[in-house]
């Protein structure tokens, strides 16, 4: 059994899988505050829904990419299966994760998006570094960088666990807090091997409150 949030059709905005249509699966539950988190109404609300009950709505959207978020997804041990059953069901299936709870159980076949709290997010030190064992190709490590000094954070946590050999490191501005721009000419002084990101999403649907 497990608490869902939302069960929903959208473009994904973010990692390599940019772009594609998935179906989001957001769980109820998270065990951190960010200071920029958009979702906070997952912290409480939703309904419990067994696994078939999900996949059953998955099913309904007729899409190749299924994405379960959060919340923290890993909060529930039941997440390990659904994602599972997904992927022999043929999905290409993604996870996103703060990196705050063991990925040990995640199958082996899923792409995990380590987004990993810098000290400005409002959660420092959240990331448990026993889950850098299970970095693959296929993994990807995301900062949100709010400030000079978590791009220096990132930069330095990056290099010291020699992430830039092993998987795809994405730098994404907090949204709103500082400019894209300033990230982008930043990390070109620092010649990061980091991949900048835009959290396409936001500026498809928040269009709008841009007057675009
Ligand atoms: S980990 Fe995600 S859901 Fe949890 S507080 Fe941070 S941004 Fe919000």
């Amino acid at each position: 059994m497990l608490k869902i949030n939302e069960i929903f059709f959208s473009i994904q905005g973010e990692t390599s899988y940019v772009g594609f249509p998935t179906v989001f699966i957001r769980t109820t539950g998270c065990n951190l505050r960010c200071t920029y988190c958009d979702t906070k109404y997952s912290y409480f609300e939703g309904v419990l829904m067994d696994v078939e009950k999900v996949l059953e709505k998955v099913q309904s959207y007729k899409a190749r990419h299924v994405c379960v978020t959060g919340g923290e997804p890993l909060l529930q041990k039941d997440t390990i299966g659904l994602m599972k059953t997904l992927c022999d069901l043929g999905y290409i299936v993604s996870l996103e994760t703060s990196g705050s709870k063991s990925c040990s159980e995640v199958d082996p076949r899923v792409k995990i998006i380590l987004d990993v709290k810098t000290p400005d997010s409002g959660a420092p030190n959240s990331f448990d570094l026993a889950n850098l064992k299970y970095i693959n190709e296929s993994t990807e490590i995301k900062f949100v960088i709010c400030s000079a000094d978590d791009l220096l954070w990132a930069e330095n946590f990056s290099r010291q666990h020699d992430l830039f050999k092993k998987c795809q490191v994405l730098y994404s501005p907090s949204y709103g807090k500082i400019k894209e721009r300033w990230l982008a000419e930043k990390i070109l002084e620092s010649s990061s091997s980091a991949r900048m990101q835009l959290q396409m999403h936001k500026y498809i649907w928040h269009a709008e409150m841009r007057g675009v």
